[in-house]
């Protein structure tokens, strides 16, 4: 299953991966936390991590 991460210190807390998959990604602090790690369809993560503007979002 994958599993996705953020890299607190790029993150530049934009808010972008919140608007596009707030199932995954909420604003906390302003970065971006991950609600779920494993998740069943990364969709919308790959999606956020493509739109990401300093590539801080982490998909393996
Ligand atoms: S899109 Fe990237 S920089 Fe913006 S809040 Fe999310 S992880 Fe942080």
């Amino acid at each position: 299953m994958p599993k996705v991460t953020i890299d607190k210190d790029k993150c530049i807390g934009c808010g972008a991966c919140e608007a596009i998959c707030s199932d995954i990604f909420k604003m906390e602090d302003d970065k971006a936390v991950v609600t779920k790690e494993e998740v069943d369809d990364p969709k919308c993560a790959k999606e956020a991590a493509d739109l990401c503007p300093v590539d801080a979002i982490i998909i393996e």
